[in-house]
């Protein structure tokens, strides 16, 4: 990041490096779950389940590169190996053990929540370190995973109607 840039975040930019890096590793994990899952998922209305897995898939992809993107424009370095993707999460790799569609739903949903819980989190502490631009990438994100929430409950509601 150029000298301006790096005057408006100041002595903030090292602990708001530290929150992305964490989270980065929360939308890797969030990804490979939700690969993984749509892949082995069975039971009622699975063609929806899995197309909706995989849009989240996507859109958890979209997340990590608009987290790495920042880390970098902050003079940061994302997670470079990935066994401190387990270790820097804040929400647990929930492994998919359980193949039906309720079990995979109910433990993304579970996901979702934390990460809901985590970005709002984040934006509190984004305010006090008076950084704007890492403040609105992180708000466009919870707005997904808000929308991630909903999708997956209002399946499991068809789902357990049928
Ligand atoms: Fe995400
Ligand atoms: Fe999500
Ligand atoms: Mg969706």
């Amino acid at each position: 990041m150029g000298t301006k840039g790096k005057e408006i975040v100041g002595a903030g930019a090292k602990e708001i490096i530290g929150l992305l890096n964490k989270a980065l590793a929360d939308e890797w994990l969030a990804q490979y779950q939700y690969w993984v899952g749509s892949l082995i998922v069975h039971g009622p209305m699975r063609p929806d389940v899995q197309e909706e897995l995989r849009e989240h898939e996507k859109d958890e992809h979209k997340h990590a590169n608009l987290l790495a993107e920042r880390i970098i424009q902050l003079g940061g370095r994302p997670i470079t190996h990935i066994k401190d993707l387990e270790k820097m999460a804040n929400c647990p790799y929930d492994e998919p053990a359980n193949d039906h569609v309720l079990k995979i739903l109910a433990q993304n949903i579970e996901g979702e929540q934390c990460a809901i819980k985590v970005y709002s989190d984040m934006l509190k502490r984004l305010m006090e370190l008076k950084d704007p631009v890492t403040y609105h990438i992180i708000r466009s994100i919870l707005q997904d995973e808000l929308g991630h929430e909903q999708d997956l409950q209002d399946l499991e509601a068809d789902i357990k109607a049928i």
